[in-house]
Order: C-alpha cells, then structure tokens, then sequence
C-alpha cells in the first residue's frame, strides 16, 4: 500500500510540474521590463515565443535576482544581450549575468574605455567563444518572425573612439511588434539625437525610454516631437548624486502630455503588448 501512495504522489508531482511547464511555455503578450536596479539601465525583452532580449546590466549583480524572479526555471538561456556602452551603471552586472546564464550572442561597441567589468565581459566572450560584434543603423533583428528590433543608431560612419563623453557611443535600438513602438536610447545625449534627427531615421514610438536617465543634456524638444511619445521611462535610482531626472526634463515630457514613469518611485515597470495594444504596470 505504502509504494502505491508513493507511487500515486510521484504522479501527481510529474502531472503538476507538466501543466506548470506546458503554461509557462504557451505563447503570451510581449513583455518589456525596465527593472529597479536603482541608478542605471537594465531591460528585459521577452517575446511571446519565450525568446529573451537583454539590454545592459545595471550598476551591480541585482539584474541576477530580477532575472530570477522573471524568467521561468527552466529558461537559462538569452538570446541576445546588447550592451549600450560601458558605463559602470550599465555594465556592472553584465559578468554575474554571463556566469549565471547561456548567452548566444552579443551586441556592444568595442571602444576604448577602461572598465573592470568591460574587460571581464570581453575576457568571458573570448573564453566561451560568443558571438559578440557591433551593430550599426541598418541592422534588424528578428524574433519570433514578427517582431523586429531595429539598430538606430551608430552609424557605420560614426567616430566612437573620438567621444567627449562616452554617453555618445550609446546603442539605440527600437522595438517594433505590430502597432506597439519602444525606443531605448541608453545614456545617448542631444549630439546623438541631432545625428539621428539630421539622417531622418525611423524613430516614432509610443513609448520612450529617456536617455541618460533623464538628464537635461538628453531629450531635446525637437527629439520628444518627433518621437511622439504617449508614455516614457526613466531608470533613475532613488536619491541619486546625479539628480536625475532633470526637473526642466520632466517639465518638458509633461507639457506634451506624456505619462512618466520612474524606477525609484514605481519600482520595476512593465510593457505588456499583444501587437494593438500596450499597457503598463508597476511593482510600487
Ligand atoms: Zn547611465
């Protein structure tokens, strides 16, 4: 009697773990996390097919346990992981990131600047033989075949190496799933918006990211129209010595009627798009 109540409880634990499994696995909405790590950007894209997109690391190894919490346990693996630049709020948790999961490929600039967790980053590449490179504006990366994350800027002409400040390198990218638009503009400053400006590139989103945390160097006026904006983002820590976001920055999004959203007053914030729609929510 005993091996059949075993035998009956080992059943019911593999029908459990299956129907957890076979949900966790059925197609959802898209899902954009710009999670709490307190003064830097990290973001989390996750496709409805489960493909797994990350955007910098934060100023230290909190983006771990986020990812922890978010991502199934049996999902160890990230597709693609783009570093914007390698400021330390930005980079730092990107090597606990690389030793906890399965990267397959990687997007950064390979500039001149010395970081500690830059060069762990490149030494991990190098050791594990990762596909890592640049990407310029031109390039488009597919998921789930419908879904398209397009490089804005650099531009395949740009100077990185000779930057007065190294927010200008910053990778900017925008997400495209059918009516939904999101554009991340890592610490990329007003030279940088102007660049994009001036070549008329695609940038028009629903959502915006604000670059550089809010700064009043970032986000220009002429940058915010073009946009066109219903909601933005700040990835701002609480209390930070930069005082960010900037107040005239935030006077700025609300005089066109964008909806603002922080990390230190909301804690992490999350997209939800079925491709018509998107809807935002906040853990605070
Ligand atoms: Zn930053």
């Amino acid at each position: 009697m005993k091996i059949i109540k075993i035998i009956l409880a080992l059943i019911s634990c593999l029908i459990c773990l299956g129907a957890v499994l076979w949900y966790e696995m059925q197609p959802h909405d898209l899902e954009v996390y710009f999670f709490d790590v307190g003064q830097g950007d990290a973001i989390l894209i996750r496709t409805p097919q489960n493909q797994d997109i990350l955007i910098d690391g934060g100023p230290d190894d909190k983006i771990v346990s986020h990812l922890g919490s978010t991502l199934p346990f049996w999902d160890r693996d990230i597709e693609l992981l783009i570093l914007t630049h390698p400021h330390e709020d930005h980079v730092a948790g990107i090597p606990e990131v690389m030793k906890k999961y399965e990267i397959d490929k990687i997007l950064y600039m390979d500039i001149d600047y010395e970081n500690v967790n830059f060069e762990e980053m490149k030494r991990i590449i190098e050791e594990r033989g990762i596909e890592a490179g640049p990407t310029y504006w031109g390039d488009v990366f597919y998921f789930d075949s419908e879904i398209r994350l397009e490089t804005v800027f650099p531009f395949v002409n740009s100077d990185l190496d000779e930057f007065e400040d190294l927010n200008d390198t910053s990778i900017v990218n925008r997400l495209v799933y059918g009516e939904t638009e999101i554009l991340l503009t890592g610490d990329a400053g007003e030279v940088v918006e102007e660049q994009i400006l001036a070549n008329n590139i695609e940038i028009e989103a629903d959502i915006l990211k604000a670059g550089h945390h809010g700064s009043k160097y970032s986000s220009s006026l002429d940058f915010i129209e073009t946009v066109g904006p219903e909601s933005s983002i700040f990835q701002v820590g609480a209390g930070n010595q930069f005082k960010h976001p900037h107040f005239v920055t935030l006077y700025n999004f609300d005089r066109y009627g964008i909806d603002i959203y922080r990390n230190d007053e909301q804690g992490t914030i999350k997209v939800e798009s079925d491709g018509e729609n998107a809807i935002i929510s906040t853990t605070k």
